[in-house]
């Protein structure tokens, strides 16, 4: 496995584990007006320090709701206390991954874990949410990316906050439920939204800036803070048009062979139908439409059965 430099230091949350919810590490303030109930949550996974940078930060500068109501939470507190930069790929999650227990069925079911019990401790105040940011990062080097899942609601949400340049629309994984897909959130009828941000690779410095200027973007759309207050935190450069990508496929790799044919950086573009992305074994993967995009690749961590890859087409934004 490559070497990943850890530019960030995980912050010390300590200060923020009592509070008036009833649950550790959650934090809801009333504005006393009305308005949408606005979440913002880091640390799904133990090792992707940057929301946590952000959400520390928000608590310290003692941000409060303009309108409605804002919760701001640190989920998987367990491994990310045990984050460890020499061992940073370690505290990922202790028994299960947080992000695939979202359905009520295992909310509801007989099974029990750390990540389970942490969900369930969670979920009366993602199920309150109007609008959830979750913000996360990736293993590997990649251009931050805003995961939107599969509904035009969640793809215009992500046009809306404006960051980062590349939007990935995509049905969420075979092998369990993303928060970000729980109930409402996934439901074209309903009115709830949500967006799971992909920061950069885990540890690098410019993951805590994206964290940062997505958290504020979001904030200031949904109307939970003043469009002045935001304006304080928000970069002034405009940012590059958006890019909307949605998630064709998976590309598993099937045997230990398994190698890409260059080095891709994620969210490559694959010009040609038929140009080689990967061996594996006997079989050559290729391209499986012009202008295909390399989603997350994994060259350094890829395992037998698991995704090495997914490829997604460039698409247009959907009407308003
Ligand atoms: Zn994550």
């Amino acid at each position: 496995m490559t070497r990943i430099a850890i530019e960030l230091t995980a912050p010390d949350i300590e200060a923020h584990r009592r509070s008036s919810t009833g649950v550790d590490f959650v934090h809801t303030f009333e504005s006393g007006r009305a308005g949408p109930h606005v979440m913002v949550n880091a640390v799904t996974h133990g090792n992707e320090i940057c929301g946590a940078i952000a959400v520390d930060r928000l608590l310290r500068m003692g941000v409060r709701p303009a309108r409605g109501t804002l919760t701001l939470s640190f989920a998987n507190i367990d491994a990310f206390s045990r984050f460890d930069p020499a061992r940073p790929y370690a505290t990922r999650f202790i028994d299960e991954d947080f992000n695939r227990v979202w359905n009520a069925q295992t909310l509801d079911g007989p099974r029990d874990s750390v990540e389970l019990r942490r969900a369930r401790q969670l979920r009366p105040f993602v199920e309150a949410a109007d609008y959830l940011l979750d913000i996360h990062s990736m293993l590997e080097p990649s251009p931050p990316v805003m995961i939107c899942g599969p509904l035009d609601k969640g793809i215009r949400f992500a046009f809306d906050v404006g960051i980062p340049r590349d939007i990935v629309s995509d049905e969420g994984h075979a092998n369990g439920t993303r928060m970000r897909d729980f109930q409402g959130f996934g439901d074209p009828a309903s009115p709830r939204n949500a967006l799971l941000v992909e920061c950069g690779q885990h540890w690098e410095r410019a993951a805590e800036h994206v964290a940062w200027q997505t958290t504020w973007r979001f904030l200031r759309h949904v109307g939970a803070v003043e469009a002045e207050t935001a304006a304080r935190e928000i970069a002034q450069e405009a940012p590059p048009p958006q890019r909307l990508v949605r998630v064709t496929e998976a590309v598993v790799a099937r045997t230990p062979e398994f190698r890409f044919a260059r080095a891709f950086g994620g969210m490559e573009v694959v010009a040609r139908e038929g140009d080689v992305i990967a061996y594996d074994g006997a079989q050559t993967v290729c391209a499986p439409y012009d202008n295909c995009v390399l989603v997350m690749p994994v060259p350094n961590n890829i395992k037998t059965g698991l995704t090495a890859v997914r490829l997604g087409r460039i698409e247009a934004r959907p009407p308003v």
